[in-house]
């Protein structure tokens, strides 16, 4: 009787130091959702005592927590005797707790993942479950910040520094894609390959920062005479590629002579000096028989070097 009673004591004493030092939160719930059992960590982050919550509903408690949601997660608990889960990703917590450490985690509150497992009594029956609050703040916000860092390298690794257009090597992966598009769907592409003229002499002349501005300058009026849907790119130092789906050759020799005479109307102003350019273009309109998508960058290549050729200034469509 006496060693019994010892045993008992000493497993309420260890079932205590467990549920005390444990670094979740442990708390079981009736089929009223009154609390039942409440642990050191939910009082520490709390701030109620069990004997504030012992036998008070939960939506009582705390008003954060939607009764609805809640019920309807714990409802197979009780009635399949399946354990559920609630994840940070899907919900950021289920108690609004402080972070631990708000200033080094960089969250006000806690982020939490949740488990909730049934409790079955000596007749069967599960009448009570168990609720438990992992603090995973560091995790989530770890997480979350290597993602926005991630988005952010993505986009830098897809774009021009100094004009904001695509970079080559994403525009020739989009390139690519749009190849195998049209080619698939047997739709009209068109590809323009534009190059400022004498732009050494630009460097040379008016010095190399208002080289740049030229360069910036082109894009602008790029962006400016394109549609949504056409994908322009910087391909080379002063050299830029468009390709404007679901456009054939006629459309496109109009875009394309539509920036030629907008570059050649309004010139750039450095340091209170007009500089006046111009550029060349070349154009391609998908053809079936090209079976990849260098072949049709060639092509409106070859069209970009007739232009030079034949005096710069002007748009040459390739065959
Ligand atoms: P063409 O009419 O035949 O195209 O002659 P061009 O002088 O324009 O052609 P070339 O290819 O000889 O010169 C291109 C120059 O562009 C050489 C290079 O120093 C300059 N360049 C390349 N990238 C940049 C850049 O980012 N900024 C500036 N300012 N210059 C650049
Ligand atoms: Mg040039
Ligand atoms: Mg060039």
């Amino acid at each position: 009787m006496i060693v019994s009673k010892r045993a008992e004591l000493e497993d309420i004493h260890l079932k205590h130091d467990l549920l005390g030092s444990i670094e979740v939160g442990i708390l079981i719930l009736d089929r009223k959702f009154h609390v039942q059992l409440w642990n050191q960590f939910m009082e520490n982050h709390s701030g109620l005592t069990p004997n504030a919550v012992r036998d008070k509903c939960l939506f009582d408690l705390f008003e954060e927590i939607d009764r609805d949601w809640f019920t309807k997660k714990c409802d197979p608990v009780f009635a399949l005797r399946s354990p559920a889960f609630i994840i940070w990703e899907q919900r950021p917590y289920v108690f609004k707790f402080n972070a631990y450490r708000p200033i080094t985690s960089q969250s006000p509150h806690m982020y939490q993942n949740v488990t909730i497992f049934p409790l079955t009594s000596l007749s069967g029956e599960v009448e009570q479950i168990c609720v438990v609050i992992y603090d995973v703040t560091l995790e989530a916000v770890s997480k979350q910040r290597f993602l926005s860092v991630n988005t952010q390298l993505q986009k830098m690794s897809r774009t021009d520094g100094l004009t904001g257009l695509y970079n080559r090597f994403y525009w020739e992966e989009m390139c690519e894609l749009e190849f195998k598009r049209a080619k698939r769907t047997e739709q009209f592409s068109s590809l323009i390959i534009l190059d400022i003229d004498h732009f050494k002499n630009i460097n040379d002349t008016y010095g190399h920062p208002a080289g740049d501005l030229v360069i910036k300058t082109m894009a602008k009026i790029i962006k400016t005479a394109i549609r949504e849907t056409d994908v322009a790119g910087r391909y080379g130092g002063e050299e830029y590629t468009i390709i404007l789906p679901n456009t054939e050759a006629k459309s496109a020799k109009m875009v394309a002579e539509r920036i030629r005479r907008l570059t050649e109307a309004f010139p750039v102003e450095y340091e209170g000096i007009e500089i006046n350019f111009t550029i060349s273009l070349g154009i391609s309109m998908l053809d079936m028989s090209y079976d990849n998508y260098t072949t049709w960058i060639e092509r409106a290549d070859k069209g970009l070097y007739e232009a030079k050729e034949r005096g710069r200034n002007r748009t040459v469509m390739s065959k």
